[in-house]
């Protein structure tokens, strides 16, 4: 059988602009690792495919591109939920403060251990810690566990806490933590505000501009399908994060949660965050694009169908079960009732069924340091942008 290339050639009857676009970005991005300089349109287009043979080739070539840049290996970071109390109001997210119907959790620093122990001694070679917002965490407390976490176990950290303070986020980079997961959510500043009342875009882009000038590694990204967005809104969001340089970038479908004011919303449909995935990975080639559980939460193939368009990476759960209902942040979350060793097996077995691998290695970022853009060119383009 003929390998496929992109050389082999596009099926035909695609629009003559689609076309261009594709081969823009497909040359660029499958051949150096900086991306193509995609414009507006360009990814407008892309991100509307109007055949089932555009968006098959919008597939195919993010797909190429994926195994040209980052090869065929899956990472997998291994997810501890230690607490879902939480400051914010986020109006998509079942963790707010003010769902009264929720069931508080908090693990202790011994809990967390334990857990980060098993997870280690399950192969995962990256652990990422998040929670809602809750400050009952210090930095200095959880800045000793960090410590302990990198001196005993072979793995990286990385951190999803949310919106801290900067000298927090140096304590814990000191302490040894590698990577920081910090979401922009949208890149449109006003239905920011309103869905996260009281925070602010700008707020946020600030603290990744301190995770970046502290040298961690930055994960963000955006849910698609939030009510008020549109696509003109996912084209900004892909901008922003080719300004940011992430070295991660997490693209899910906002799910509607009946314990929060976007109850009666529709939620984002697979078909639109597999084009997100694929674009992503067509404008930035060499970052980790996690097939995210969301996806997977909607349809039971969504982490498949996301790794054979994109993406790179799956985040397991090793938070015990005893604790995953109470972490919805959306309903139906995928593997409430798997222990971590049973959610492992299912997820290797999932990726050897796509005829990929599991990374054996911490599956730092692929970008050459010397390529990774200065923070602060890129989020002073971003609020000039605003
Ligand atoms: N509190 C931290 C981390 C936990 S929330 C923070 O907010 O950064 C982790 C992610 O869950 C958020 O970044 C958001 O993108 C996602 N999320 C929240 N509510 C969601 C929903 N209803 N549907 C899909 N994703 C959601
Ligand atoms: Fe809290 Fe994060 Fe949920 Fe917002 S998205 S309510 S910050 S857990």
């Amino acid at each position: 059988m003929r390998e496929q290339t992109l050389e082999n050639g596009w099926r035909t009857g695609l629009r003559p602009e689609f076309l261009a676009a594709l081969e823009h970005a497909a040359a660029v991005s499958g051949s150096k690792d900086d991306g193509p300089d995609l414009d507006q349109e360009e990814i407008l287009l892309l991100l509307q495919p109007t055949t089932a043979d555009e968006q098959a080739e919008l597939f195919r070539a993010a797909d190429l591109v994926r195994a040209r840049q980052v090869g065929d290996e899956v990472h997998l970071r291994g997810i501890i939920e230690f607490s879902n109390y939480c400051r914010c109001d986020c109006a998509y997210c079942g963790l707010r403060r003010s769902n009264a119907k929720l069931k508080r959790y908090r693990l202790d620093y011994g809990e967390i251990w334990q857990i980060a122990g098993r997870a280690a001694a399950l192969g995962y070679r990256t652990l990422v810690l998040q929670s809602g917002e809750d400050p009952w965490y210090t930095g200095p407390d959880l800045a000793r566990l960090i410590g302990r976490i990198k001196r005993e176990l072979e793995v990286a950290v990385t951190l999803s806490l949310g919106e801290r303070s900067r000298e927090d986020y140096e304590c814990w980079r000191e302490a040894g933590a590698d990577r920081y997961l910090l979401k922009h959510e949208t890149a449109d500043p006003e239905l920011f505000a309103r869905l996260r009342p009281g925070c602010f875009l700008e707020e946020r882009l600030q603290c990744l501009f301190w995770l970046r000038e502290l040298s961690y590694q930055i994960g963000s990204g955006n849910m698609v399908g939030l009510p008020g967005q549109s696509v003109a809104t996912l084209v900004r969001d892909l901008l922003l994060l080719r300004e940011l340089d992430a070295e991660m970038v997490g693209i899910g479908p906002f799910i509607p949660h009946c314990d929060t004011p976007l109850a009666g919303n529709s939620g984002g449909s697979v078909t639109a965050t597999l084009r997100m995935v694929a674009v992503a990975r067509l404008l930035l080639p060499t970052t980790h694009l996690p097939a995210t559980t969301a996806l997977g939460s909607i349809d039971p193939e969504g982490r498949q169908k996301a790794l054979t368009c994109g993406a790179n990476v799956i985040m397991p759960n090793v938070t015990p079960v005893a604790y995953r209902p109470d972490y919805q942040i959306y309903p139906n979350k995928l593997c409430l009732g798997e222990e971590p060793e049973h959610c492992r097996g299912c997820v290797e077995g999932l990726i050897r069924a796509l005829g990929r691998t599991v990374a054996q290695d911490r599956g730092d970022s692929r970008k050459r340091k010397s390529e990774v853009r200065s923070p602060r060119s890129g989020l002073e383009g971003s609020r000039r942008s605003f």
